[in-house]
C-alpha cells in the first residue's frame, strides 16, 4: 500500500519575484487547485531574506519580511470569513524559503522575523544565487560550499524554526548536472549531516519539481533518491513540496505517491505538521 500525498509545504505566490508574473499564482487559485486534486494542506514559501541582516543578494529586494506578510493576514481573514470551507477541509501554512547567508554562515532570518512563520525552509543549494561564481569550477568547490551551507544551516541560531531543509544539494540554475555534484559526496559525509538533521528535528524536503513528469524508471535513477534514502536511515522526517511558481504543477502532484512508495515512507517518516 502506498501513501497518499495530500500536503505541499513548498508553494510560492505572487509575492515571489520568480512568480510575480504568474496570474495563477493566487491563494484563490491553489486553494481551487487543492480541492480539485485532493490536497489538504498547503504550506505558502514564498523566498525571503530578512532585511534585518545586511547583504541580501539584488535579486532580494524587496522580498523581506514585510512584503510577504500581506499574506499571513489574507490567510487569517479567508480562516474568518470562513472561506476554507469545512468540507474540503484544506489547512493553510503561512512559511518563507529563508535564504542562506553565505558572509554569516548563517540563515538570513531573524528569530523575531522567524516567530512571524507557521513553517520555514531553508535551501543549501539556492548556489546561482549565493554563491561565489568562481566556485563552480573545480565541480569540488560547488559540492563543498553546499556541504558548507547545508551544517551552517543546521546549526543556525534559528535552527529551532527550521522545518525543513529546501531541495537538499540539488543545485538550483546548475549549469552542469546537479547529480555530478552529489556524486561527488560520500555517504559517510551525507551521514554526518543527516544524523544532526534528524537530532535537530529539522525534516528533508522531497521536492517534486522536475520529478513529476518522469517516469517511475527516470525517477528511480534520480541523483537525490541517494539521499533520500540516507537521510531515512539516519532518521529524518520527511515533507513534500511542489515548489509550484503557478498552479500547474499540481496536476502532476500524485506522482509523489510513487516516490513516497520507492522510499517506503509511512506516515510516522512525515514531518509532525505534514501529517
Ligand atoms: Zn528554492
Ligand atoms: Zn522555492
Amino acid at each position: 500500500m502506498s501513501m497518499k500525498i495530500e500536503h505541499d509545504f513548498h508553494i510560492h505566490t505572487g509575492l515571489s519575484s520568480c512568480a510575480m508574473d504568474k496570474e495563477n499564482a493566487t491563494l484563490e487559485k491553489y486553494l481551487e487547485n487543492a480541492r480539485e486534486y485532493g490536497l489538504k494542506k498547503l504550506g505558502f514559501a514564498d523566498h525571503l531574506w530578512d532585511s534585518a541582516i545586511e547583504g541580501a543578494p539584488r535579486w532580494y529586494y524587496p522580498q523581506n519580511v514585510d512584503h510577504v506578510l500581506p499574506l499571513k493576514e489574507k490567510l487569517r481573514v479567508a480562516k474568518a470569513n470562513g472561506l476554507l470551507d469545512e468540507e474540503n477541509k484544506i489547512q493553510m501554512y503561512f512559511g518563507c524559503e529563508a535564504e542562506y547567508d553565505y558572509a554569516h554562515r548563517d540563515v538570513a532570518l531573524t528569530e523575531a522575523a522567524a516567530e512571524q512563520f507557521d513553517f520555514v525552509i531553508v535551501p543549501n543549494s539556492h548556489t546561482h544565487i549565493v554563491m561565489p561564481k568562481e566556485y563552480y569550477k573545480p565541480y569540488q568547490k560547488h559540492a563543498d560550499f553546499m556541504l558548507q551551507a547545508y551544517e551552517d544551516i543546521i546549526n543556525s541560531k534559528v535552527s529551532r524554526y527550521i522545518t525543513a531543509m529546501a531541495h537538499p544539494f540539488q543545485a538550483v540554475c546548475c549549469p552542469y548536472p546537479y547529480g555530478e555534484l552529489i556524486d561527488l559526496i560520500t555517504d559517510d559525509q551525507f551521514k554526518r549531516l543527516f544524523d544532526r538533521t534528524a537530532e535537530k528535528g529539522i525534516a528533508f524536503e522531497i521536492n517534486m519539481a522536475g520529478v513529476s513528469r518522469r517516469t517511475d524508471e527516470e525517477i528511480e535513477k534520480l541523483p537525490q533518491i541517494r539521499l533520500f534514502r540516507l537521510a531515512k536511515e539516519c532518521g529524518c522526517k520527511f515533507i513534500f513540496g511542489s515548489d509550484s511558481h503557478d498552479i500547474q504543477p499540481h496536476r502532476l502532484y500524485h506522482r509523489a505517491e510513487f516516490v513516497a512508495h520507492l522510499l517506503e515512507l509511512k506516515e510516522s517518516d512525515l514531518a509532525e505538521i505534514a501529517r
